[in-house]
């Protein structure tokens, strides 16, 4: 790997988005430049290198930025987790609230997932419910959820509380 690589100047940082107040860490800039998503991808991919995972799995929609090519990397199966209404045939359901509200994020049935070990990948890390819900989905098909990975965490909105029970992995993080 070429270190060290300043993975910071490859995320736009846009105020004000999706709304006043909020500042959207924006990492198409990622996937625009081949070294830095090869970066992102070779870096999880040696971080995990010790772990015996099975199995990928990522979330709608950003998270499929990473997941895939993680997967391929890795040569492991990638399991997609999506917003509800997306994936045909019969699913499983979880809702999490948000800041105001709740959605919900599905999976196919994959018992073949039973007793397997899923990394599950997300773009960002924030307060953790998305990540939250998307492993008890996992573990409903028996899966066995241990480790988190964002290619972003945002700290100070105290993911590691609400998801204290897995090992969380984060490229970068912002305070
Ligand atoms: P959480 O459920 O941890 O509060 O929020 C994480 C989810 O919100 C992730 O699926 C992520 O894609 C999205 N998200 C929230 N804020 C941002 C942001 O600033 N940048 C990006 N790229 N995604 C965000």
């Amino acid at each position: 790997m070429n270190e060290p690589f300043d993975i910071d100047a490859y995320i736009g940082k846009v105020p004000n988005f999706p709304k006043e107040g909020i500042l959207f860490y924006d990492i198409s800039p990622i996937l625009q430049h081949p070294p830095a998503l090869a970066h992102v991808i070779q870096k999880i991919q040696h971080h995990y290198k010790d772990q015996p995972i099975d199995a990928i799995a990522g979330l709608e929609a950003r998270g499929f930025y990473f997941a895939p090519a993680l997967a391929i990397a890795m040569q492991k199966p990638f399991y997609p987790i999506r917003k509800a209404g997306k994936l045909p045939g019969k699913v499983d359901s979880q809702s999490y609230d948000l800041e105001y509200g709740s959605a919900s994020i599905e999976m196919q049935p994959a018992p073949q997932l039973a007793g397997k070990r899923v990394l599950l990948l997300d773009d960002l890390i924030a307060t953790g419910g998305t990540l939250q819900a998307a492993a008890t989905l996992l573990q409903r098909q028996g899966a066995t959820v241990e480790d988190l990975c964002g290619v972003i965490g945002l700290p100070f909105l105290n993911y590691q509380e609400s998801l204290a029970s897995f090992r969380i992995y984060t490229l970068i993080n912002y305070d």
